[in-house]
């Protein structure tokens, strides 16, 4: 019954730093957020020890009568929150829901045709070193050169032509809505199944903020962790008559024993999605990813070689295009970091610069707006973020530092947590 400190000061002192750090610095890294306490609580419980292999009421280890209690609220919350027929809630991952999407849906050898992870695609959307990419045909798509954006006739064309089993809707980086009714009607014009990742924004549909794929796909999978602020993990939303084949594909398919403690986790997080302070805080996530994609296409900005893809956004992320500015991925990625904000450095479509340096940067709000940030903060962070990438090393790294500061301590994160 050591407590952590104790016990491991080393690990103990990662907890503490890692607080610090999330406490005292800007998060803008798109995928992330800050879950709740009630699911660090969830998380950091006794459910971790349990082995539940099986679906509630049908386990192959005794002792589950209250984890199957967990299971059964995730699985309800998150089918009433999306109003889907079918839920999975013991992914992993999404990289995990994501596998067993596709094993339920196709076989090995046949094809996929997804965005590519160029122009905003997911590693699991068919890049070649990837399960998806060894397991089946891959065919991508792209955006258009000029306007950045997915053109739908050009997509039902080439899949007229690539005649795939899978169309896949969804994306990790692009900012703007999905039209999945014509996603639909592409897939049924080429007899294909939609299966629609929407691990990004699957928070802002929640709220109700953003169109649904899930009346129009045959499959949804998301995270839990992004938008949603849940534990990281996935879950896997379906029509009611792929439940057999996703449940098998899930569990024996990829997955031993669910993670106990992180599905309880999942059903507090739904819970809090399905409430009135999620869908307000969704509402100043969108409200500051557009006041960023104005501040950043400014002339000022363009004069330095700075401009904002598709020339704003839909969602919880704004793309920064680099490509004509003095600073390449990795060196605005670390100018940010330099001054307290930290984003990820990204591709952006046509990069002339290689992977690991990239021209372009990928913004996101979630989790200042979980932090409180509304549209005054969000302006404040814009100004920095103009700042420092309009100076590029001339930048006063002390001054932008300071005034990050201020408005990280104006909002404390997880008040009277200690680790
Ligand atoms: N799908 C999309 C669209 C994503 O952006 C990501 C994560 O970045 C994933 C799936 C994979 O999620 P995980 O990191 O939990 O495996």
């Amino acid at each position: 019954n050591t407590p952590l400190a104790e016990l491991d000061p080393e690990i103990a002192q990662v907890l503490q730093d890692e607080l610090g750090r999330q406490r005292n610095t800007l998060e803008m890294i798109a995928s992330e957020n800050f879950a709740p306490r009630a699911v660090l609580e969830a998380q950091g419980s006794v459910l971790t020890n349990k082995y539940a292999e099986g679906y509630p009421g049908r386990r192959y280890y005794g002792g589950c009568e209250f984890v199957d209690v967990a299971e059964n609220l995730a699985i309800e919350r998150v089918k009433d929150l999306f109003g889907a027929e079918y839920a999975n809630v013991q992914p992993h991952s999404g990289a995990q829901a994501n596998a067993a999407a596709l094993a339920a849906m196709i076989n090995p050898g046949d094809k996929i045709l997804g965005l590519s992870l160029a122009h905003g695609g997911h590693l699991t959307h068919g890049m070649k070193l990837n399960f998806s990419g060894k397991l089946y045909e891959v065919a991508a798509y792209q955006v258009e050169a000029d306007s950045f954006r997915i053109d739908m006739d050009k997509l039902r064309e080439q899949a007229k032509a690539e005649k795939p089993q899978v169309i896949i809707a969804g994306w990790s980086a692009y900012p703007r809505h999905l039209d999945f009714a014509a996603f639909r009607s592409i897939a049924d014009e080429v007899g294909a199944l939609l299966w629609t990742d929407m691990a990004h924004f699957a928070g802002l549909v929640a709220a109700g903020l953003h169109p649904s794929p899930v009346p129009y796909s045959d499959v949804v999978t998301s995270t839990v962790h992004k938008t949603l602020a849940g534990p990281r993990s996935g879950v896997i939303l379906a029509k009611q008559e792929w439940a057999k084949k996703l449940n098998s594909a899930v569990f024996p398919g990829q997955q031993g024993g669910p993670l106990m403690h992180v599905i309880a986790a999942k059903a507090v997080a739904f819970k809090v999605a399905a409430g009135a302070e999620f869908k307000e805080r969704q509402g100043r996530v969108i409200e500051g990813a557009k006041i960023l994609a104005e501040r950043l296409n400014q002339p000022d900005l363009a004069a330095a070689g700075v401009s904002v893809l598709t020339g704003g956004t839909d969602v919880h992320l704004v793309l920064v295009d680099l490509r004509n500015s003095a600073l390449d991925g990795q060196q605005a990625e670390d100018l940010l970091h330099s001054v307290g904000i930290t984003v990820n450095r990204n591709a952006v479509p046509f990069d002339p610069r290689p992977p690991m340096v990239t021209s372009g940067l990928r913004i996101g709000t979630p989790a200042l707006a979980t932090r409180g940030f509304g549209a005054a903060e969000f302006s404040e962070v814009a100004e920095i973020i103009a700042e420092a990438l309009k100076a590029g090393s001339a930048a006063d790294a002390e001054a932008l530092r300071a005034r990050v500061a201020t408005l990280a301590e104006a909002f404390p994160l997880y008040p009277g947590i200690e680790s």
